[in-house]
């Protein structure tokens, strides 16, 4: 029987206390836009679109937390670079607008509320958390991290080589500074909108090392986590990929919840996340929810709750963004094992998944 509101359960999950059940989260905004049959250039671009392609997938499937976002380039597109929007497949960057450091300067955070398409994305949160009463968790993403932005507005090669060169590092760390900082001023906006959690995706160790995540990415992470406290806003760090070495240097970015996928070794990831962080993911979005049976989902589903979910601290989900073409039956697999096996006992363990 359940007993908290989605929000509840996933409140409870961030303040390290045990919900009814398993929360489910979900990355889906290409498999939403899939959804409600849209061309995806249409869909990424209208706040009223990207809310009724993320409320047409809540109401089919009912999970908790609702994570939207238009893809990796929108402060980016916000900031000046030309972006692709393809048909059917998410946005990328077109031209970067930083041709040389000596540019960094001239660089200024616009105005979300006035910034396409930002702007389209504040919308969607307002529309997101009307339409849900204030029942269901809403993550308005702002999703490039600060490393991440940086390279969409420089390019990765020129940024890569800039920051293993010595003398050009006061310039990269100049450029970091700036990016970490439009992402502070676009998660406040997320929170004004209504939105309870923000979120930045980490630069983690398939393009750096773990020296470099410490120089390079944490100063900023850690800046919009406390940012983020400050203004009562959820912080969440997405970091897909194996991060198992990273992991203790994750959690000292201070965000409340890591975005983690099955690459990191769930069993270490528990151990080491215990009492400190929360976990958000470890479903294997593209190899089982996009292509298995619903024997597979619903097998690699438990085998993930056993590990992640006793004592809380865990809402599952995709550890990435979902396909487009995910089957909606994979994801009502999910929605049923964590009503059914993710309920909680009274001590933290789940008596159904064990029995
Ligand atoms: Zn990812």
């Amino acid at each position: 029987m359940e007993s908290m509101t989605s929000l509840e359960r996933t409140m409870a999950v961030l303040d390290h206390k045990v919900p009814d059940r398993v929360p489910v989260a979900l990355h889906n905004f290409l498999m939403a836009a899939r959804m409600i049959g849209a061309d995806f250039g249409e869909v990424m671009r209208s706040g009223e679109i990207l809310a009724e392609a993320q409320l047409t997938a809540w109401r089919e499937f009912g999970h908790d937390v609702i994570m939207h976002e238009n893809g990796v380039c929108a402060e980016a597109e916000s900031l000046g670079c030309e972006i692709h929007y393809p048909s059917d497949s998410a946005p990328h960057v077109k031209e970067t607008i930083l041709k040389s450091l000596d540019d960094v300067g001239k660089l200024s955070i616009p105005d979300p509320e006035k910034t396409f398409p930002l702007n389209e994305l504040l919308k969607a949160t307002r529309i997101l958390v009307k339409e849900t009463r204030g029942k269901v968790f809403i993550m308005g993403r702002a999703d490039q991290g600060p490393v991440a932005l940086a390279l969409a507005l420089f390019g990765p090669e020129n940024f890569l080589l800039a920051a293993g060169d010595e003398t050009l590092r006061p310039r990269i760390l100049q450029l970091l500074d700036f990016t970490s900082r439009m992402n502070v001023v676009y998660g406040e906006a997320q929170r004004r909108a209504g939105a309870h959690g923000s979120s930045i995706g980490s630069v983690g160790t398939s393009l750096i090392s773990p020296q470099m995540y410490t120089e390079l990415e944490l100063p900023g992470d850690r800046k919009f986590s406390s940012a983020m406290r400050a203004v009562g806003c959820r912080s969440f760090v997405h970091s897909c990929g194996n991060e198992t070495r990273m992991l203790t240097r994750l959690i000292s970015s201070g965000a409340d919840c890591l975005e983690l996928d099955p690459l990191t070794d769930p069993k270490t990831c528990k151990q080491t996340t215990q009492g400190k962080v929360s976990v958000l993911g470890m479903l294997d979005p593209h190899g089982v929810l996009r292509r298995g049976t619903v024997d597979e989902i619903r097998n690699h589903t438990l085998d993930i709750m056993r590990i992640m979910a006793p004592h809380g601290e865990f809402m599952m989900g995709p550890g990435c963004s979902l396909p487009p073409e995910t089957p909606a039956q994979s994801i009502h697999a999910v929605m049923e094992c964590a009503r059914t096996a993710g309920a909680y006992g009274a001590d933290g363990s789940l008596p159904a998944l064990n029995s």
